[in-house]
């Protein structure tokens, strides 16, 4: 018994604006030159998904470039390095690294991240920041693997071993961080019993862009991302969530829906915020009906709103 494959499935794209206008997809290694302009932010979606693993949605991560000196990874999902690569910006090239929360599909692939940017010729320490515990996870993720590591620099004599040191800045909820063209406002969202989670708010002279991290409905969040041009937001589709024997019990769902925002209000947290544009991302589950989805959300926002999926890049603005 046979059966057919179809080998390139046609896309469709689900946003409320001419496609083109939109986005663009990066291609494998073809945009390594690329950099974002002083005073823009060009952002990349490099992984929209969640835990449970999915094969077009990989885990949390994006890439915000605020231009030179100023590009940034926020988190570090299941293969991140790969999407990097794929979005033309390798480990190597990045400024700093920033950790909305220490959940592990947030962090699972930090130290394949040192590691290939070490590869790749990276000349300098790992800048991390990240909530407070993310100096004890990143010392305890290297003396995990200081038998490993050890032994390889040894053997290997790479001319620089610079890339496998860190730098951890522990952040605060209104901490301001300065980069050369850019710069980020903490802000504590709502991701209980998660102690410490946190959105960003990026600005640079001509553009401004929030990042939720994972949060349930957050005023502050909200407040801190008022008027921006583009919200980044993610979402739980709880009618995609049914109880599965084995998989799902309904506690599950209800404790799932505590600390995400769920799918009918987050047309309300960029219509309160006043957003120019909405993205979704980080999709709990990975696979849902994109129209419905869609449908549910407008009628809450009347704005642009953006399906998000891996490899999207975005100009704010
Ligand atoms: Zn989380
Ligand atoms: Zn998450």
């Amino acid at each position: 018994m046979s059966s057919t494959i179809k080998a390139e499935p046609t896309k469709q794209l689900y946003v409320q604006e001419p496609k083109n206008q939109v986005y663009k997809k990066t291609k494998f290694n073809q945009c390594n030159d690329m950099q974002a302009d002083q005073g823009n932010i060009e952002l990349t979606l490099l992984g929209t998904g969640c835990p449970s693993v999915d094969l077009d949605r990989l885990g949390p991560a994006n890439l915000v470039d605020g231009g030179p000196s100023s590009r940034l990874l926020i988190d570090c999902g299941s293969g991140v390095t790969h999407r990097l690569l794929e979005a033309g910006c390798p480990g190597s090239q990045l400024d700093a690294l920033l950790i909305t929360h220490l959940h592990s599909d947030h962090i699972v692939d930090l130290f394949q991240l040192i590691i290939s940017s070490w590869h790749q010729g990276r000349k300098y320490p790992q800048r991390i920041f990240g909530p407070p515990g993310t100096k004890k996870f990143v010392d305890g993720l290297m003396k995990l693997w200081a038998p490993e590591l050890t032994q390889r620099v040894a053997h290997e004599k790479r001319p620089s071993a610079a890339a496998l040191e860190t730098e951890v800045t522990e952040i605060s909820d209104g901490d301001t961080l300065n980069f050369k063209h850019i710069t980020v406002k903490v802000v504590e969202v709502n991701h209980l019993p998660v102690r410490h989670a946190f959105g960003f708010i990026f600005e640079t002279s001509n553009a401004r862009l929030a990042i939720s991290g994972d949060t349930t409905y957050c005023p502050a969040l909200i407040k801190a991302a008022k008027n921006v041009d583009m919200l980044v937001h993610e979402v739980l589709i709880h009618r995609e969530l049914p109880i599965i024997d084995g998989v799902r019990s309904a506690e599950t769902v209800t404790a799932m829906q505590a600390y995400h925002t769920v799918s009918n209000q987050v047309g309300k947290v960029a219509s309160e915020a006043g957003v120019g544009k909405l993205v979704l991302t980080h999709f709990v589950p990975p696979k849902f009906d994109y129209k419905s989805l869609l449908d549910e959300v407008q009628q809450d926002f009347s704005g642009p709103i953006i399906i998000g999926e891996d490899l999207m890049k975005l100009s704010v603005s």
